[in-house]
């Protein structure tokens, strides 16, 4: 991932979606039901990413529909979040045969629509589900048992690697550790909430200085107000 400073112009995420609707850039085109492109809220402070649609997501053109949807949905309160307030894409957007694991190329000609939807949507914090979405976006080669519990910064995002919901499902060891992730997902959120609140005063607090510091100099030239 980049930081978003390259000057590229940042599309819509319909604008987006309706390229990626169409593209034939891999060979997963030719056996996939839909392009699960991804849902939820254009304006999310948590933006989830994954791995790539399994069969029920493939029929039903959305992610996390199954049974790892219902789990993620359970996690999500943890950390005091419903569905319609978190973004949720994949790392591919069409579903690899008997879900088997993205291939490098395929994660290559894919991931600019996940880097396109990252800067439309412009999240606070990015959760990485499993290895394959970690590892693209923190860049790395660790794996995901040795990089989650902690939040890392790639660009100006935060982010906050843990277990794909549907490996919690399968191994049930791994729910404690996932569902901490989200607790501190939930501290993480706050955090973040309050810096911005600080933020916004103190811009306010500036803004009301320079009105007084202007209402005591009336000589000042006019110009424009914004
Ligand atoms: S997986 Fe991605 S690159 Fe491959 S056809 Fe689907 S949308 Fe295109």
């Amino acid at each position: 991932m980049t930081d978003g400073s390259e000057k590229k112009k940042i599309r819509s995420l319909d604008e987006i979606k309706a390229e990626a609707l169409e593209c034939h850039k891999c060979a997963l085109c030719e056996t996939r039901t839909t392009v699960v492109f991804g849902v939820g809220n254009p304006h999310a402070e948590v933006m989830f990413i994954g791995e790539a649609p399994g069969r029920k997501e493939d029929l039903g053109a959305e992610p996390f529909i199954g049974a790892a949807g219902q789990y993620l949905n359970k996690l999500l309160a943890m950390a005091g979040l419903k569905r319609e307030d978190i973004y949720i894409a994949n790392v591919l957007k069409c579903r690899p045969p008997s879900n088997r694991d993205p291939l490098p190329e395929e994660i290559h000609v894919c991931t600019p629509f996940l880097r396109e939807q990252v800067m439309a949507i412009n999240p606070d914090i990015l959760v990485t589900l499993g290895n394959f979405a970690t590892k693209f976006i923190l860049k790395t080669d660790r794996g995901i048992t040795s990089l989650r519990g902690k939040a890392y910064t790639a660009g100006k995002f935060y982010v906050l690697p843990t277990f794909h919901p549907a490996a919690a499902i399968y191994d049930k060891s791994k729910c404690e550790l996932i569902e901490s992730d989200f607790i501190l997902l939930d501290e993480l959120l706050s955090v973040e909430r309050e810096r911005k609140v600080k933020v916004r005063e103190a811009l306010k607090e500036r803004a009301e200085e320079e009105a007084r510091r202007r209402a005591n100099a009336p000589g000042e030239q006019e110009h424009m107000e914004f």
